[in-house]
């Protein structure tokens, strides 16, 4: 089974946002929801069990939807999708906006708020079926797609790589690849495969 060929099924990225019971603003990046109703609107939304925005809303059942555009940094959707809610506020320093108590992205194209009706449970996740108790469009920008986000996650890896600079002893060849900074490295420090100093390094 090639599971990657799952990524050609074309969604959208999208931001959930929700408030635990003590007043604390939670969030999360998603990729897994689907319109399946629009007369009552209702919407199937899919969240990692292990995500503590996951576990908020199924105390709270209310949250925010916000559609994220297609030119959503990186750092958004990182800040979103791999740093927990639990030890970090993500709306402090995100633009956002406030209704009914929750938060929503400012810049969204679109956003919405739903309640959970009814919820199943797989391995890993909780899929959630849900009003929509409200919605409303935002910029006019395109929405990001998860084959969008899934390039520019490689380019970024890419660009990384390429940023990265490399220490190489101009005598032997040996690339450094401690984990301590070359920059920090005591003045006694020598090449471990030839013995020379420091200063014979350089970087590329
Ligand atoms: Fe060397």
């Amino acid at each position: 089974m090639d599971i990657t060929a799952l990524f050609k099924i074309s969604h959208g990225v999208y931001l959930t946002g929700a408030k635990e019971e003590n007043g604390h603003l939670v969030g999360s990046c998603i990729d897994a929801v689907m319109v399946v109703e629009t007369a009552p609107c209702q919407i199937a939304v899919s969240l990692s069990k292990k995500s503590w925005t996951c576990q908020t809303i199924l105390k709270t059942k209310l949250f925010t939807l916000s559609i994220l555009p297609e030119d959503t940094s990186f750092d958004l959707i990182h800040r979103f999708g791999f740093i927990s809610s639990q030890t970090e506020n993500k709306w402090d320093n995100t633009p956002h906006e406030i209704r009914n108590g929750l938060p929503y992205l400012t810049n969204a194209v679109a956003c919405l708020i739903a309640q959970t009706k009814t919820i199943t449970e797989t391995n890993n996740h909780f899929v959630f079926l849900c009003d929509v108790l409200d919605v409303w469009a935002g910029t006019m920008k395109q929405p990001l797609t998860y084959a969008d986000y899934q390039q520019k996650t490689k380019q970024q890896e890419r660009r990384k790589t390429m940023t990265e600079k490399k220490w190489v002893c101009t005598i032997c060849g040996y690339v450094y690849d401690g984990n301590v900074p070359f920059e920090e490295l005591p003045d006694d420090w020598v090449c471990p495969v030839c013995g020379e100093p420091k200063s014979v390094f350089v970087q590329e």
